[in-house]
């Protein structure tokens, strides 16, 4: 059977990295294995009710390019995908766990619960629950007689639909990344199925859609994992087979405390050892979204053991992932990986498909690009050093307009007495150069460093500096390569005369 795996979020505002690692992994799991990958809104907590959030959540998604087989876009035979659109079906399921004894109404009101907790409370029982031992005390349809059960309904008290959770059960079942897991029903509540706004819980319409829909894993967070008592009692209640499940690790900040969304302007601002859960704030700081996705699928997966390759693309994760190699070790979100990340999908994009972009974040900083081959020469040279796509502007901004500034420290260190006169030899080399190739401006300047007795880099340095008005860069015969005789020879005699005035 080809598996169906769904991501079921609550939109409750931004999208959260753990949030996008759930997305991934069950997308992934889905196409590694010729699946479904399923989207459902759980959006039945009017309370957390965000405007706008869905949105932010169907942007992300396509934006990862972690497009839905089924959804609230595409549709689909088992629809509607939104929990808010199903309220009757859950009802109904609801109605039927109560007839058979599953389930209860409760009409207690928010003073008695607090009653019974006040009652029940010591040091032992810090958070007493709503469970077998205390439910025959309280007002339900179990401590009452029918007819007084169709009064309260019938006048439409308030009341809740609560599971009846057996006294000394335990629940037991396999996680594919924990491994045998076993709770005690003595540690779950009666869990309210519906609320007194009619509106099921989260764990009603989570069974009743997974099962629905033909989910056939669950796929999500460890936070997760408490509440599969709950659901394995559910879904033997309702005469339903449960899905695999599958509990990812949590993910922590660099420095083990738990991720929490930052009041930041950029990540640049962020403290010590924290990182932003805000997948936003990644895109917004200026990080390839292939890096974005690949460290986030490192979180809690790895290619297997001996393995070492650390950089995938969206396609090597679908033909690569397994959820047994996930682990069950709470994961780090490391920014030092993600820029490492970054630096090496920019080297690894075709450099034809970086060109659009290049050109995009030159032309916002004002720099005119003349011609594409010329620009595709640049990116060639440049894109094994950029750390993040802006640094194309920053870092390669000569390439396009002569230098106006030296740097300071460069110059007081590399110009010398006879910087002038051996790169104006220089120059008198290489108008003669045709073609004018790096191997051919290279031999020219060693050959002129035999002749003057000095060493290369005596040449070498003030050249880059003149040229480029910085003492870093690519290769300087293949940057004096592609900037062309002219503008080498120009450059350099503007820095010969500007210079020696700057060194005093
Ligand atoms: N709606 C839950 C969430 O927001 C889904 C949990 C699950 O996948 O079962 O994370």
């Amino acid at each position: 059977m080809k598996p169906r795996t769904r991501f079921a979020p609550s939109p409750t505002g931004f999208v959260h990295v753990g949030g996008l690692r759930t997305a991934l992994y069950n997308y992934l799991f889905a196409k590694n294995n010729g699946g479904t990958f399923i989207l459902r809104i759980e959006d039945t907590d009017r309370s957390r009710y965000v405007e706008g959030a869905v949105e932010n959540l169907l942007e992300a998604l396509e934006w990862a390019g972690l497009i839905p087989d089924e959804g609230p876009v595409q549709g689909g035979d088992y629809g509607p995908y939104y929990q808010s659109e199903r309220t009757d079906i859950y009802l109904n399921y609801a109605r039927q766990l109560v007839e058979n004894g599953h389930a209860y109404y409760a009409f207690d009101t928010p003073e008695d619960l607090e009653a019974m907790r006040q009652h029940l409370r010591s040091k032992q029982n810090p958070n007493p629950k709503y469970d077998a031992s205390v439910r025959g005390e309280m007002k339900n349809s179990l401590t009452m007689t029918d007819v007084q059960v169709k009064n309260e309904l019938e006048k439409g008290t308030p009341r809740v639909i609560r599971l009846k959770v057996p006294e000394d059960r335990t629940f037991e079942f396999d996680d594919i990344i924990r491994g045998t897991v076993a709770r005690a029903s003595s540690e779950i509540d009666d869990q309210v199925l519906v609320k007194s706004d009619g509106y099921p819980t989260y764990h009603l319409a989570n069974v009743v859609d997974d099962h629905l829909m033909q989910i056939t894993h669950v796929i999500r967070g460890e936070e997760w994992l408490s509440s599969v008592p709950k659901h394995l009692l559910l879904y033997e209640s309702l005469g339903w087979q449960p899905p695999v499940m599958a509990h990812l690790p949590l993910i922590f900040n660099p420095d083990g405390s738990k991720m929490s969304k930052r009041d930041i302007q950029s990540l640049d601002d962020l403290p010590q050892g924290k990182v932003d859960p805000d997948v936003a704030s990644y895109i917004k700081k200026g990080y390839e979204k292939q890096a974005i996705i690949n460290c986030i699928a490192l979180l809690g997966w790895n290619p297997g053991e001996g393995d070492e390759r650390q950089v995938f693309s969206l396609n090597d994760l679908v033909a690569e992932f397994s959820l047994q190699r996930v682990n069950k070790a709470a994961a780090i979100f490391d920014l030092q990986k993600l820029d490492w990340l970054n630096a090496e999908h920019i080297k690894a994009r075709p450099t034809v498909e970086l060109l659009p972009d290049v050109r995009t974040i030159l032309q916002q900083a004002g720099i005119q690009v003349n011609s594409d081959d010329y620009l595709l020469r640049v990116i060639d040279l440049l894109k094994i050093r950029m750390h993040f796509m802006a640094d194309f502007a920053d870092k390669g901004a000569y390439f396009f307009r002569d230098p106006v500034e030296y740097d300071p420290d460069v110059l007081k260190k590399r110009w010398k007495d006879d910087s002038v006169k051996l790169l104006l030899e220089f120059c008198k080399e290489i108008v003669k150069l045709s073609p004018f190739t790096a191997s051919a401006i290279e031999s020219a300047l060693r050959e002129l460093a035999e002749c003057e007795q000095v060493g290369g880099g005596r040449i070498i340095h003030p050249v880059r500096l003149a040229v480029s008005g910085t003492g870093v860069g690519p290769g300087l015969f293949e940057m004096l390569e592609v900037l062309g005789a002219d503008t080498v020879v120009r450059r350099i005699k503007t820095a010969c005369e500007k210079i020696p005035a700057l060194k005093q």
